[in-house]
């Protein structure tokens, strides 16, 4: 930004000037991102056939940029930060995790080793086993012992690393020379997270060798099930490799029995991943943590603070109990990458932990959330919306008319009108169609139903009594 630059770039004073300004918009824009309809409302395409045709051939200012934001972005807009939005699961976000990628992109750091800037390796690792502290993970998590943690993009990226590992393991070591063995099979949930089917797919193992094993009455896993399941491949001559365990379904928060399933895989070698993507926030909670009983035995571990720790996306959190497992199977060294800290063993690569080889410096955020909020602060974020969610499943429980679709372990409420799927169906669009909330379905046992996320960071007691109030109006509308 100096003179040298003619003129070409931002310069300090006007990015000083602008960056203030950006940071007033923002600051606005949660101001009033309640009153604004939550799901957008534009046509397929009505947001390009805005936008010019060709790029500029000469710079444009950056007021003309902001001017075209709140004419054309804005309205394109579903506002994932609107405290009247309960669709899919929460992408939280925060002040300080704001300010922290803001110091990210300014600092711009690309951390893939550790040579390549120290503080972007160490302070995530020093994050990383604050999170085993704070949410009462196994100690053999910590970067002290014989596993660790890395930040992820997202959980299907931890769910893909920790399957490369599980490959590796089953295959002796084979698998990064040779390739997948196709008697590899993998086991999951019907109601598990779709990205460790694709995971399965990237890592050679087709959809025929994925095995979805039959839930229960509450939609967790039925370990029985799977023990059967395992026991049948290997008497076929496959071999068992990696078997994904979910605290908190994406349909449900259905959880998974974890200390049946954990002593299974034991028994049988089979590598243990838990996806807790969003309920493993909630475990900062001690009185929430039930739910981790068994995760002793698992190989990995991952949830997502993106989506319930007030942290901005991307950011998830992975944890390995044999990071020499997921090293091996991830790791090459070219010439290029060469590098005395590396060669000396004493570092982490955390280039080696991970899909890209390029990383950016999530910790920051991270780590400006934990320091802004403290341990205590994160604790209420989540017990608030957990008694929302059991106050709306209350009111669902008194009311003729609707009925809880499955049990509320945390803060998503499942919920249905007696009336049948159809009503269900024309209830949900016209809730979002009031642009009032948002809200989104799934179907479980054959049976279509609303789902009430509650997680966003400014979501209070106020906003879930009028969704309550807005469900029971618009239910007589349609009915
Ligand atoms: N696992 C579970 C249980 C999820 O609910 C989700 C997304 O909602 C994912 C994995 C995928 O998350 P990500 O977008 O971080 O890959």
């Amino acid at each position: 930004m100096s003179g040298e630059d003619h003129g070409r770039h931002m310069s300090s004073e006007e990015f000083r000037a602008n960056g203030k300004a950006l940071v007033d918009w923002i600051a606005d824009y949660w101001d009033r991102v309640e009153n604004l309809p939550v799901l957008s409302r534009v046509a397929p395409g009505e947001v390009r056939a805005a936008l010019p045709a060709h790029p500029p051939e000469r710079g444009e200012p950056f007021s003309a940029m902001m001017g075209d934001v709140d004419r054309v972005i804005l309205p394109g807009l579903t506002h994932w930060q609107s405290p009247n939005f309960f669709a899919y699961f929460p992408s939280n976000i925060s002040a300080p995790s704001v300010l922290g990628e803001l110091l990210c992109a300014g600092l711009g750091v690309q951390g893939m080793l550790w040579a390549t800037s120290p503080a972007c390796t160490e302070l995530e690792t020093h994050v990383l086993d604050w999170m085993v502290e704070m949410m009462g993970l196994p100690a053999h998590f910590r970067s002290d012992s014989s596993g660790g943690g890395v930040i992820q993009d997202t959980a299907s990226s931890a769910a893909l690393c920790a399957l490369v590992a599980a490959r590796e393991r089953a295959m002796d070591g084979a698998a990064s020379r040779i390739g997948t063995d196709a008697r590899l099979t993998v086991y999951v949930s019907t109601q598990t997270h779709s990205s460790v089917e694709k995971a399965a797919r990237i890592a050679g193992i087709g959809t025929d060798r994925v095995r979805k094993i039959e839930v229960d009455a509450d939609h967790a896993m039925i370990a029985d099930r799977l023990r059967e399941s395992i026991d049948r491949d290997r008497g076929a001559g496959l071999i068992p490799a990696f078997v994904c365990a979910t605290v908190g379904t994406t349909s449900s928060t259905a959880i998974d029995p974890l200390p049946q399933i954990g002593t299974l895989c034991r028994e049988r070698g089979v590598w243990l991943h838990v996806d807790a993507a969003l309920a493993g926030s909630a475990a900062v909670c001690p009185e929430f943590r039930t739910s981790l009983a068994g995760l002793d035995l698992a190989d990995s571990y991952c949830f997502n603070p993106h989506k319930w720790l007030l942290t901005n996306s991307d950011c998830d959190c992975m944890f390995v109990k044999d990071k020499a497992a997921l090293v091996r199977s991830l790791s090459i060294l070219p010439e290029y990458l060469r590098n005395h800290a590396t060669e000396s063993g004493a570092v982490i690569d955390y280039r080696d932990w991970q899909v890209q080889l390029g990383r950016r410096f999530r910790a920051l955020k991270l780590w400006f959330v934990i320091r802004h909020y403290g341990v205590e602060g994160l604790r209420a974020h989540i017990r608030e919306h957990v008694a929302m969610a059991r106050e709306f499943a209350d009111r669902i429980r008194e009311s003729e008319d609707f009925e809880l679709a499955a049990p509320v372990t945390l803060s998503l409420v499942c919920f249905r009108h007696r009336a049948g799927d159809d009503i269900n169906r024309r209830l949900l669009e016209a809730l979002n169609a009031t642009g009032r909330i948002y809200l989104t379905h799934t179907v479980l046992d054959d049976r279509h139903m609303l789902r009430l996320a509650i997680g966003q960071t400014h979501t209070r007691p106020r906003h879930v009594h009028a969704a309550w109030d807005l469900v029971r109006e618009t239910a007589r509308r349609v009915a």
